[in-house]
């Protein structure tokens, strides 16, 4: 360890650099090797013993801890200001490993109508299987979520911005009435990452990732990670090193990687979409923006009270689907993909993208338009973007 570095004194791009590498690795290397072994040998049974019952810090077997997934893990936790933090296969692995270590028959949920699709799956097909009790709130009614979670609630659960149409959720008001009424309050905060929105400091206990999108930031890997105290971690832990949701060492490696730019990749990200939302907000073409950062969006209030910038930003043409189609196939600098928060502008519709694994009647149910394009903003010249964007728009 380096001597007097007192990392969580610095700023995010000194914790993402320094965070978990502060000292040299195996043979002096200065970035953490990728741990491909399964195992971790001991020559005597008593330091063995040791590691194992946890009195002394080592690796027994990389299902329940991986040296190079370790140093992931110490990074997001200082980014987040966390006491403890725990990595996954996959962001949808951290959630449902998060959901499933607390919520147990009789628990009773409360969240929002607009989750990501497949954490709404496991709220309207999976827990109700278990007989735990899921209320989801229109996402946009605070009033009425209080109402619920007044009414006994064991697991706030909230994601915020929301996925595609950006909406803000108060997570310091929301979190206060949980804390009442003893719920843990858990926020999924893919959308913000660190930079953006910090829920820990706002009141939430937990605090999960989707490390696929923003965090790796180059569409190469895929990961979950989760921040919050270390007793509600250990929880959650544990469950993970059984049902071996585990995060490997090669895709830690990538996004340990991505880590280091975090606050680098993030402010462009939010430059870029601040100016293309102003952009597209006066074009003729476009109909709508859905853009936390514009005034005139219903949670600008609330955004910029709990929020830094935002990265993400969607858009209705002028059009019906036809011309939203022409208008994502005629984008050049834009990969038509199901993902969100790379290096490379992304784009798609609601139904291929963020809600494949919902009905077009529950699409509309959600208030989510089928003309949406939902446009992930990367680091490009946004002038570039902004030509690129002219020039499909001629095609609604
Ligand atoms: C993509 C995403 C997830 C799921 O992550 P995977 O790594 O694809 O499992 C969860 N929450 C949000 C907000 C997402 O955007």
């Amino acid at each position: 360890m380096k001597q007097n570095l007192e990392l969580d004194k610095t700023g995010y791009s000194t914790k993402s650099v320094w965070a978990g590498e502060d000292h040299l690795f195996a043979e002096g290397a200065t970035i953490p090797p990728i741990s491909m072994n399964v195992t971790f040998g001991y020559e005597d049974i008593n330091s063995w013993q040791q590691v194992a019952q946890g009195k002394t810090a080592g690796h027994i077997y990389s299902r329940n801890s991986n040296p190079t997934t370790t140093v992931l893990e110490e990074k997001i936790r200082m980014l987040d200001g966390a006491e403890a933090a725990c990595s996954f296969s996959t962001g949808m692995a951290a959630i449902s490993n998060t959901l499933y270590a607390f919520l147990t028959p009789g628990k009773r949920v409360v969240s929002q109508m607009d989750s990501y699709g497949g954490t709404s799956v496991i709220f309207l097909n999976f827990l109700p299987q278990h007989d735990v009790d899921v209320t989801l709130c229109d996402t946009d009614d605070t009033e009425s979520m209080i109402r619920e979670i007044k009414k006994g609630c064991d697991l706030l659960y909230l994601e915020t911005p929301t996925n595609p149409t950006l909406k803000v959720v108060d997570i310091y008001r929301l979190s206060r009435v949980a804390h009442e009424m003893g719920a843990l309050v858990v926020v999924d905060n893919t959308f913000a990452t660190p930079i953006n929105q910090l829920p820990l400091s706002l009141g939430a206990d937990l605090v999960v990732y989707c490390a696929t999108k923003f965090l790796c930031g180059h569409a190469d890997a895929m990961g979950g990670l989760l921040t919050g105290r270390k007793e509600l971690i250990q929880k959650v832990h544990e469950f993970r090193e059984i049902n071996g949701a585990a995060l490997d060492s090669f895709s830690s490696y990538l996004i340990l990687r991505g880590l280091r730019t975090l606050e680098l990749r993030m402010l462009r990200h939010n430059e870029n979409a601040l100016k293309i939302a102003h952009f597209l907000q006066n074009h003729p073409r476009v109909k709508s923006v859905f853009y936390p950062g514009l005034p005139d969006h219903p949670d600008y209030p609330i955004a910029s009270k709990q929020m830094t910038g935002f990265g993400v930003l969607s858009f209705e043409p002028d059009s019906d689907f036809a011309g939203v189609k022409r208008v994502l196939e005629n984008l050049k600098l834009v990969r038509l993909a199901a993902h969100l928060g790379s290096v490379d502008t992304i784009a798609g519709p609601p139904s291929t993208t963020s809600h494949v694994e919902a009905t077009a009647e529950e699409r509309k149910k959600l208030g989510i338009p089928e003309n949406l394009i939902r446009y992930s903003v990367g680091i490009e010249n946004v002038k570039d973007l902004q030509m690129d964007l002219d020039n499909a728009l001629k095609h609604v």
